[in-house]
């Protein structure tokens, strides 16, 4: 007879919960029994723990073990849960002393030995913002954990450790081999520094359209032939823009934690992130999904960051439309029989598009074999909903092999950076009022509203509407870019030549 409490971490969407792990020890027929909403893979870890506990020199009692997950209303999921059960248990069976508030996280092998899991990042803090000042997680995560400023962060390999770390005789414990304890997962690769506008040469235009869209936050469209640079230059969207904050550096590399599969990650994501699928990718793989806990997709890593699409309209038109959910609510909630998840989503959106599906309409002497009805049904998938989000079109030319070349200085990403930071601060204290941080974000109601432009300003643009070669929401989408413009030059509002500009961005429309 014996009862025993510890604490693990429940995690729904990016957010931890503590949550108690009670064991009760009976002297009833022996069986195990789980309450508290536990799912497959929780319920398989009746057997886990049995055999670690086994295992590792310590076998649970042959008598009735109850476990109870409080609090029972909120879902708990995966692997995570193991080592805060056995170290319950064992404490249940008068096997092991009291371990206090310290929260286990851990997945057991049968063989006693302590698996990484996903998601120890977002855990950790949960813990250390609930008050808890010590976790016990898998060696490989542990980095992750110190990534909480102040938390004491044990690290263990297997069973045998966590229960020597709680004062148990060494003599009587067994650990695994030293294979079994160590995952041959590599630290996943994360590009801490985004690549360099230095790199860029030629493409004034496609520089100047990617710092406007880094300053206002605008979603960008790169058209142009394949090699023309168009990937190069999405690539370094991120380097200009405004550095993530403590907070935002937390929350995307929380993120990028779920989703790694227990991967260790030792770096906070300082930087915006870059996503780039294939556009052979499933509607799962950009939304995220998969079976048991739903995953994070591609949407959720770009959050704070960048979603590129190159070639996007080879997208399958269901993944193209998938988008809208994101791009409204910037978020993204997977619902699952079994259970569901919502997980941020605000992103930069860069498509990238071919002048036509063979992509040699370059104006450059290439044979293009594309016929005007296949031009048509190829840009036509982008059409709609998605392409109203997009405030700047640009025209990416073919490179001649000089501009290629050429070794002239091109400016760095830092000073660019520093004017995008310092034209997002304008637009956060003009646009406080309006509930929105950045040009993007202002709709025709703010713009033509407390914000109008004199009539002599927009004249061209009124007239361009009249001629039905701008549409009302084209107009709008001038305005901003116009704002964009301004804020960037430090002007107080947008000028002629700022809307002039804005409106060659978007030549490449007919809307
Ligand atoms: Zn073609």
């Amino acid at each position: 007879m014996g009862y025993a409490k510890t604490y693990a971490v429940a995690l729904v969407g990016i957010s931890g919960h503590v949550i108690e792990v009670e064991a009760d020890i009976s002297q009833a027929l022996p069986g195990f029994v789980l309450l508290g909403l536990p799912d497959t893979a929780l319920n398989e870890a009746k057997d886990r723990v049995r055999s670690a506990a086994k295992n590792s020199g310590k076998p649970l009692p042959p008598q009735k073990l109850t476990i109870n997950l409080t609090p029972a209303r909120l879902p708990k999921r995966g692997t995570g849960f193991d080592l805060a059960i056995v170290v319950a248990a064992l404490q249940a069976a008068k096997l092991l002393q009291p371990s206090g508030r310290t929260v286990f996280l851990g997945e057991l092998g049968l063989d006693g030995s302590v698996r990484p899991i996903p998601g120890v990042l977002p855990a950790a803090r949960a813990a250390w913002e609930a008050g808890f000042e010590s976790v016990v997680v898998p060696e490989h995560n542990a980095n992750e954990a110190r990534l909480i400023s102040g938390l004491e962060v044990r690290g263990v390999s297997c069973l045998a450790e966590v229960l020597t770390l709680l004062g148990a005789d060494t003599e009587q414990l067994r650990f695994p081999s030293s294979s079994s304890t160590r995952p041959g997962s590599e630290d996943e690769a994360v590009p801490l520094m985004p690549a360099d506008m230095a790199d860029v040469a030629g493409q004034e235009e496609g520089r100047l359209a990617l710092e406007i869209a880094a300053a206002g936050a605008h979603h960008l469209l790169f058209n142009g032939p394949p090699g023309s640079g168009k990937t190069m230059l999405a690539e370094r969207l991120p380097g200009i823009l405004p550095p993530l904050s403590t907070d935002q550096a937390l929350e995307v590399t929380a993120i990028h934690s779920i989703s790694s599969r227990g991967a260790p990650r030792t770096q906070l994501m300082r930087y915006a992130p870059f996503e780039a699928p294939h556009h052979t990718a499933s509607a799962a793989a950009l939304m995220g999904g998969g079976s048991g806990i739903p995953q994070p997709g591609c949407v959720s890593r770009a959050h704070r960051g960048v979603l590129f699409l190159d070639e996007a309209p080879e997208f399958h038109r269901n993944v193209l439309d998938s988008l809208r959910q994101p791009l409204e609510s910037g978020s993204v909630t997977l619902d699952r029989s079994t259970a569901s998840a919502t997980y941020p989503a605000r992103f930069q959106l860069v498509l990238a598009a071919n002048p036509c599906p063979c992509g040699k309409n370059s104006g450059r002497g290439l044979e293009c074999t594309c016929t005007s009805k296949e031009r048509r049904t190829y840009f036509s998938r982008l059409s709609g909903p998605l392409l109203d989000r997009i405030d700047l079109h640009i025209t990416v030319p073919q490179v001649s092999a000089a501009e290629l070349t050429s070794t002239g200085s091109h400016e760095p990403s830092q000073p660019i950076r520093e004017r995008v930071v310092q034209a997002r601060e304008k637009q956060r204290e003009r646009l406080a009022d309006f509930g929105v941080l950045t040009n993007a974000e202002t709709n025709g109601k703010i713009l033509r509203g407390k914000l109008k432009l004199p009539a002599t300003m927009t004249q061209s643009l009124s007239r361009a509407v009249d001629r039905g070669a701008l549409t009302a929401r084209g107009y709008d989408r001038v305005l901003r870019t116009a704002w964009t413009i301004a804020d960037l030059e430090g002007a107080e509002s947008p000028r002629s030549d700022h809307l002039d500009l804005a409106l060659y961005f978007r030549n490449m429309s007919r809307t």
